[in-house]
Parts: structure tokens; sequence; C-alpha cells
């Protein structure tokens, strides 16, 4: 009988002698082996991302997207309330002035130069959607980041965040 003081409790452990079949190891090695081979007919449980991909929930928040307006452009007006609304800090932009006779075709003075969002710090909290008064911003529901090994990869731009020009 072995005695081990771990803390200040005492705990008694009863040392038994191997029987014959625990010494030669085999019916533990076998009994692995078959839990291991019944695993290769069940269901998997687990899929292959990103090559395949699962239905996502209808409450899923994902990728966002800048949307454009019944004309083509550009919803966003650059205000900074998403920014400020960030509790991850991870949106930044560049407001800009449109130049004369832009402001006839896209309606507001300013503009959202650069835009950026760093998924990386994103929390997918979806509060930038509530407080952008141009409902200029939205977190899709079956988009999501792709994996990379890069972290320029995760901060998404213009080119990736706004949705494409409209088809005539
Ligand atoms: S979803 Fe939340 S964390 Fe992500 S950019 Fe919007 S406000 Fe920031
Ligand atoms: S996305 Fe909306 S809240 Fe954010 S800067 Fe543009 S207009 Fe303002």
């Amino acid at each position: 009988m072995a005695i081990i003081k771990l803390t200040s409790r005492i705990k008694v452990m009863e040392r038994k002698p191997m029987s014959f079949m625990e010494r030669i190891y085999l019916p533990a090695v076998f009994k692995g082996m078959a839990i291991t081979l019944s695993h290769l007919f069940k269901k998997k449980t687990t899929i292959s991302y990103p090559e395949q991909k699962r239905p996502m929930s209808d409450v899923f928040r994902g990728l966002h997207i800048l949307k454009r307006d019944e004309n083509g452009a550009e919803r966003c007006t650059a205000c900074g309330l998403c920014a400020l609304a960030c509790p991850a800090e991870a949106i930044t932009m560049t407001a800009a002035e449109r130049k004369a006779g832009e402001q006839l075709l896209y309606r507001e003075e300013k503009y959202a130069a650069v835009y950026e969002i760093n998924m990386l710090r994103c929390i997918f909290c979806g509060l930038c959607e509530e407080a952008c008064p141009k409902a200029a911003i939205f977190l899709q529901n079956d988009v999501m980041a792709p994996p990379s090994f890069e972290r320029g990869d995760f901060i998404y731009g213009k080119d990736r965040l706004v949705e494409p020009f409209p088809q005539i």
C-alpha cells in the first residue's frame, strides 16, 4: 500500500498486482483498435472547412458589406458613427469631400475615401450596423472571413467591403 501526500489531505492507494492478461497488454491494444475502427464507419461530426461549408443560422453575423443606394452610389457618408459604436475599435476611416459636380450624382458631400475593418479585432456584435443612420453597413448572414496565415489579409478595405456595382 502506498501513501501519497498531495496536500494536507492524505490519499491512500492500493497497489494491485497485474493479472496475466493485463501484463501482456494485447487485450487493451485490441480494445483500443476496435474503438478506432468503429469510428471509421460512424457519421463524421467535422467538415473540411473551407472546402465544405455548413448552412448558417438566420441570426448568424458574418462579414460586413457596405451597401449602395438605388442609383448605385455608396450609401456611406463617412459620418464615423459606426467607428464610434464599435467596442473593438475595429473600424477606421478617412472622410473626403466630393468634388464640385460629383455631388449631383452622389447627393452626399462626404464619402469614405478609406474604410477599413480589422476582422481580427471585430467581435461581430453588429453595433456598427445598428449605429449607421444611412443603412450603409450590414453584417451578412452567409459569409465569413476566409482563413489565412497573413494578418494583413484580415484588414478589409473598400475593395472587399463595398457591394459590387449593380450589373445593368
Ligand atoms: S460588428 Fe461590432 S466589433 Fe465588428 S466592426 Fe461592427 S461594431 Fe465593431
Ligand atoms: S457605415 Fe454608416 S455609420 Fe459608418 S461611416 Fe458610413 S454612414 Fe456612417
